[in-house]
């Protein structure tokens, strides 16, 4: 696996595999890599000539500097787990490199209100950041295919509509949310859990997985009430638990043939997020 640190030595060595007509197939995270990070490495692997991973702890998509500082960073694990995994290219850039002060990096579209609900609601400005470190990493990788997680699935949207919006080249493809036996979402975050906070965290999942089957013959309303009660049961602090349009995010108030139902919630100290999609 080839590492780059600038981006400079990135676009320069791209510019052969463009040349060449090599399909690029991206997968854009913040490290900590775990077996979910590692899936859609390996899906992107499979479906390009050549795969590029960059690990970039985001400022910009931060809301709250503790956060930033308190979000986990393993390079040499991460760079162990790419080489297994068959990763060809490795980018792992500065603050510096990616917002070189003489660079225009801010995206300003209109997200058409996708940026404003849930995530949007409770982190103020984070899909802006996440919209201007994925544009910029698509301006230097010049990526045929991106690859993210569901797991994610309101940042699929933005960055889908990112996409549409500025007509770039790019194809998104969304890969499922890989669990934990007992249902739990992997995250980075998960690692900084209590055993106490991780004995009770598959209940986020066991929470969707309720309004989901209540929606089957509940009102929304009443589906929504079953899976609260299920979070009320342990010391889990809920932001929100939204059933929405799976395209608009827009709550729906009707039960409609599609739907993704996501939820956002404190347990001890560590924000986590999932969701699940109603077909
Ligand atoms: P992150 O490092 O958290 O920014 O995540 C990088 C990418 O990995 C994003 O596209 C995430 O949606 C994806 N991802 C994170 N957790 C999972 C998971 N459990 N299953 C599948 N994809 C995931």
């Amino acid at each position: 696996m080839l590492l780059f640190k600038k981006t400079a030595a990135l676009q320069a060595y791209l510019q052969q595999i463009k040349t060449s007509h090599q399909q690029i197939g991206f997968v854009p995270t913040m490290g900590a890599l775990h077996k979910g990070h590692l899936a859609l490495l390996k899906t992107a692997i499979q479906d390009s000539d050549i795969t590029i991973c960059s690990i970039f702890v985001n400022p910009t998509q931060f809301n709250e500097p503790s956060d930033l500082e308190a979000y986990p960073r393993t390079p040499g694990k991460d760079i162990e787990q790419l080489e297994k995994v068959g990763c060809d290219i490795l980018f792992m850039p500065t603050v510096e490199e990616v917002y070189p002060p003489e660079t225009k990096t801010q995206v300003s579209i209109n997200f058409q209100g996708l940026d404003e609900v849930m995530e949007g609601k409770f982190r103020p400005g984070h899909f802006q950041g996440v919209a201007q470190v994925v544009k910029r990493l698509l301006d230097l990788t010049k990526a045929d295919k991106l690859f993210m997680g569901q797991k994610d699935y309101q940042q699929t949207c933005i960055i889908g509509h990112m996409l549409d919006t500025l007509a770039l080249p790019t194809q998104l493809i969304v890969c499922p949310t890989l669990r934990e036996t007992d249902g739990l979402a992997l995250s980075s975050r998960n690692v900084r859990l209590s055993p106490n906070g991780r004995a009770i965290a598959p209940q986020l999942y066991q929470c969707l997985k309720t309004v989901k089957e209540h929606l089957a013959t509940h009102p929304i309303e009443e589906a929504v009430q079953a899976g609260k009660e299920i979070l009320a049961a342990h010391p889990i602090e809920l932001e929100y638990l939204e059933v929405a349009h799976p395209k608009t995010l827009q709550a729906i108030q009707d039960r409609e043939q599609q739907a993704v139902i996501c939820l956002a919630a404190w347990i001890d100290g560590v924000r986590l997020i999932d969701n699940v999609l109603l077909d």
